[in-house]
């Protein structure tokens, strides 16, 4: 293998044998596109990842963020890779041709963020981008797109997320920004903001903030708020920077990874002139950055699969590399040769259990970004419903287990290497220190169980999960004769999903309501290894059908035999978990809920 941050034959494996996206080619939307633009898309992208993305990563850990003089300034490897980013075009890879963009679907602009991600520190300035100026596509005023847009398309000005304050962190609700109305209609912000990755930088020479606040005399809670735009420099009406807005960077924090990515503290209007956009309508903030975190989230998954990629691939390497110990068949016989600890039957274990979960992260993140194009170019309301409902219920999903799941993924690929994993000298600490804050910001991993469970679970009476149980349902018929030692498990592990979320429902209307709020991690949890299940016995399902070909699979037999044993070892190993979180949640038992305060420690 060339590199050691993305497989592409796995990666052309899930676009073209899993799930055909050439099919996307035949719709008028995408009809410019072929499977040579996406390839040629994809090589630039390894390209651009190998050449200064993955060369920035460590570099960009050690040097870190500084605050000077009220600016940022960002680790150096990381201009040269912006440089090469706004060269290639691609903050407009996914932004329609008829806005100045490349117009790629959002699977092939997903499977070229995969190349990049494993960098979250450099990563986050230019998605956060892409997000604010999604936001400015769909909400904003013609002024609003033609002030900012442009700049923001070519990654020349940034963009982040304004959310969180020191007491509104999961409960935004509680916020205190307050915006305060000008006769001009614009507003004025007063207020602190905490935890604003890319809140300033020296990469960018200006940079729009969405942030939420409250107008004055607006109600409390999130049906109160409103999103503004603030951006660093004003722009003057011929496009040029006008003066600097009255808010300042009070810390960067010290954190536990992503070193290269500034997390600000920003005060807003100490001398009361933070000038401020609204964007949108008053009062449908929360709404509006609904739609930018609902992206993010789909991108923290991405930063999941790619730390998660990243990590595997070094562990096979090293895997492969490092002589350790007798082979098991030689194990009395003190001059046997060292072997390779791949050779082991425990680190072939981890080996494979990393493997299965990073192919399966694969396959959810890019049906979701296909379930994306499948909306836009939807030719009813009834398919882009469908697509859109498989979006909806997957987005926790994408977001917590992957999240968690690749966490723990690079945990074991410190395993993997033993002591020298732990050592700063070698990279695999940093991925995983790198990869944490993935369960934490776009919501709390335990706020996105809470999401699915008293949200997307019940949304249009049950119809998206139902339909999404009956997608994972006809998978197994088809592949039921191919796979007949696989295929009746995953049945099993859905009719259990299904069985578990009916408890839920059933619960809360004899107004047990505890049994399902004290349990929604373990059924995310649950529901993310019934989805990876679906998933690997669809992979496995076509490489049996490329095994089964006049050429027996040819040059790719053993990565089609590869992909079988992977399914085959997730659901014999990994799936009989979600039987035993079932288990626990039927049990109704609610210790948690009624150990006392004081018997947690005496
Ligand atoms: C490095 C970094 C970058 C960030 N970037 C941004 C950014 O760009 N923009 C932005 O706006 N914010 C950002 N954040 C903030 C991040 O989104 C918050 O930290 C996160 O939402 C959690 O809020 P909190 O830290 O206040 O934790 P808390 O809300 O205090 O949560 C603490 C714990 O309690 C749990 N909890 C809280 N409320 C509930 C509840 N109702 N039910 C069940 N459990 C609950 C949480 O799940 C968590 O386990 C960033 C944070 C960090 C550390």
């Amino acid at each position: 293998m060339a590199n050691l941050i993305v497989d592409p034959r796995d990666q052309k494996f899930v676009l073209y044998e899993m799930l055909g996206i050439e099919e996307l080619c035949k719709s008028p939307l995408y009809a410019d596109f072929s499977r040579d633009m996406f390839d040629m898309a994809l090589a630039e992208a390894e390209k651009f990842a190998t050449t200064a993305i993955l060369p920035a990563l460590a570099e960009g850990d050690r040097e870190g963020c500084r605050l000077e003089a009220g600016s940022v300034r960002v680790p150096k490897s990381f201009h040269r890779c912006i440089q090469i980013y706004r060269e290639g075009g691609w903050g407009a890879m996914n932004v329609p041709a008829a806005d100045d963009g490349q117009g790629f679907p959002h699977v092939i602009g997903l499977a070229a963020k995969e190349w990049f991600s494993h960098n979250t520190a450099f990563i986050n300035y230019v998605t956060l981008t892409e997000g604010a100026a999604h936001l400015i596509e769909v909400y904003g005023t013609e002024a609003q797109k033609k002030k900012y847009l442009p700049k923001m398309h070519a990654a020349e000005w940034g963009g982040t997320m304004a959310l969180t304050e020191a007491g509104a962190g999961s409960d935004v609700g509680n916020l205190k920004t307050k915006a305060v109305r000008q006769p001009d209609g614009t507003f004025r912000l007063q207020g602190t903001k905490v935890f604003i990755t890319a809140g300033d930088s020296d990469l960018m020479e200006n940079i729009i903030h969405p942030v939420l606040a409250r107008i004055e005399g607006d109600p409390p809670g999130t049906g109160g708020i409103s999103i503004f735009l603030v951006p660093k420099y004003l722009v003057n009406d011929d496009g040029t920077l006008g003066k600097r807005n009255d808010y300042t960077i009070g810390s960067i924090e010290e954190k536990m990874g992503l070193h290269g990515s500034a997390t600000c503290t920003i005060n807003l209007g100490d001398n009361g002139e933070c000038y401020a956009e609204l964007l949108g309508e008053e009062r449908q903030g929360m709404k509006i950055m609904f739609q930018m975190m609902n992206g993010a989230r789909i991108g923290v998954g991405v930063q999941g699969l790619s730390s998660a990629s990243i990590a595997y691939l070094h562990a096979l390497q090293y895997a492969k590399e490092r002589l350790q110990g007798a082979s098991l068949m030689e194990m009395k016989n003190p001059a046997a040769p060292r072997v390779p600890i791949i050779r082991h039957p425990d680190v072939r274990r981890m080996l494979i259990w990393m493997k299965a979960h990073t192919e399966g992260f694969r396959a959810l993140l890019y049906f979701a970004a296909l379930c994306v194009d499948r909306c836009n170019a939807a030719e009813d309301e009834a398919e882009k419903e469908r697509y859109g409902g498989f979006l909806e219920i997957l987005t926790p999903i994408c977001k917590a287990y992957c999240s968690d799941m690749a966490f723990r993924v690079t945990e074991t690929a410190i395993q993997v290497y033993g002591g020298y994993g732990y050592c700063a000298e070698y990279p695999v600490e940093q991925f995983l220190r790198d990869e944490k804050i993935a369960s934490l910001y776009e919501g709390t991993n335990g706020i996105q169980a809470l999401d699915l469970v008293g949200r997307k679970l019940g949304l249009r009476k049950g119809l998206y999960f139902m339909t999404l149980l009956g997608e994972m349902g006809a998978t197994v018929a088809k592949y039921q004769a191919a796979l007949p030692d696989l295929a009746p498990d995953v049945q099993a592990a859905v009719n259990t999903l299904a069985e578990t979320a009916m408890l839920f429902a059933a619960s809360g209307k004899a107004g047990k309501f505890l049994i399902p709020v004290a349990n929604a991690y373990p059924f995310l949890m649950l529901m993310g290894q019934v989805v990876t299940a679906w998933l690997l016995l669809w992979e496995a399902g076509v490489a049996k059908e490329k095994l089964g070909m006049p050429d027996g699979g040819g040059p790719d037999k053993a990565f089609y035999e590869g992909k079988i044993a992977t399914a085959r070892y997730f659901i014999k190993h990994v799936l009989p978990e979600a039987d035993a979180a079932a288990k626990a949640i039927k049990s109704e038992d609610l210790s948690m809920m009624e150990i006392a305060d004081e018997a947690f420690a005496s």
